[in-house]
């Protein structure tokens, strides 16, 4: 088995995050993609980071049509602050047949790995596919992301990277669709359309439990 890692704060999930897995999943070959959406991410705490059981529902509602797509509640069930590392390591030990594990990332994600908790071991235990934007130029691949395959030390291997442990790195060019979550949340505090940028069920989750719906400030409306 082949089965991609895909974590994400997800507040919400959006087609961009959605577009990237299918295409990773379909460049990789890969078996199953598991979307986890985080707990209480050490890198954002905000006023704005929707109930992780809300964000757990939207992947839910987006991806259960897709056979490929699964989800794993292991952050948003641990009382503590969830690492990528602890969830890597769980689902490494989860399983005793043979399987081949990918961490899915996006590009800018990868570009920071550095800050991450114990990103070294990381990157000895797991492969990694970071999907790039398609610009036409480099692979999408920006100075700070050269930067993280520099200090993690891959090399260049035919159409991948690999490092010192065997480990492997892939850069998939996908599709960009320029959506953001913070733009979305605005859009939906704003009580503005947020239609075809989310599937039309997590439009609909959003409008009902009425998510990201906080007071709308002055400097909101400028
Ligand atoms: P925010 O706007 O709240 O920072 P985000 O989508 O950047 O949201 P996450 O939900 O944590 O934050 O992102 C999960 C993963 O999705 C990251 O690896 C990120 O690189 C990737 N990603 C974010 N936006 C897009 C997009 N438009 N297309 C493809 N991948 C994306």
């Amino acid at each position: 088995m082949r089965i991609g890692l895909y974590g994400g704060t997800f507040n919400p999930i959006h087609m961009g995050h959605l577009r990237a897995a299918e295409e990773v999943r379909e460049a990789m070959g890969l078996d199953l993609v598991y979307f986890i959406p985080a707990g209480t991410p050490p890198h954002k705490v905000d006023g704005e980071l929707a109930l992780a059981e809300h964000r757990l529902e939207m992947v839910r509602l987006a991806t259960k049509n897709n056979p490929y797509f699964m989800i794993s509640d292991f952050e948003v069930r641990r009382a503590e602050r969830s690492y990528t590392i602890d969830t890597l390591r769980f689902f490494l030990s989860s399983l005793r047949q043979r399987t081949e594990w990918f961490l899915m990332m996006g590009i800018d994600a990868f570009a920071e790995l550095d800050t991450w908790k114990a990103a070294d071991e990381l990157t000895t235990l797991c492969n990694l596919v970071v999907h790039t934007r398609d610009s036409g130029d480099n692979l999408g691949v920006s100075e700070n992301a050269l930067g993280s395959i520099k200090r993690f030390q891959y090399t260049k291997a035919d159409d991948h990277y690999t490092n010192p442990n065997g480990r492997e790195l892939y850069l998939v060019k996908t599709t960009y669709i320029p959506v953001s979550a913070t733009a979305i949340r605005r859009a939906a505090r704003l009580g503005r359309s947020i239609r075809y940028l989310v599937p039309l069920e997590v439009a609909d989750y959003i409008s009902r439990q009425r998510l990201y719906r906080r007071e709308v400030t002055d400097r909101d409306q400028r």
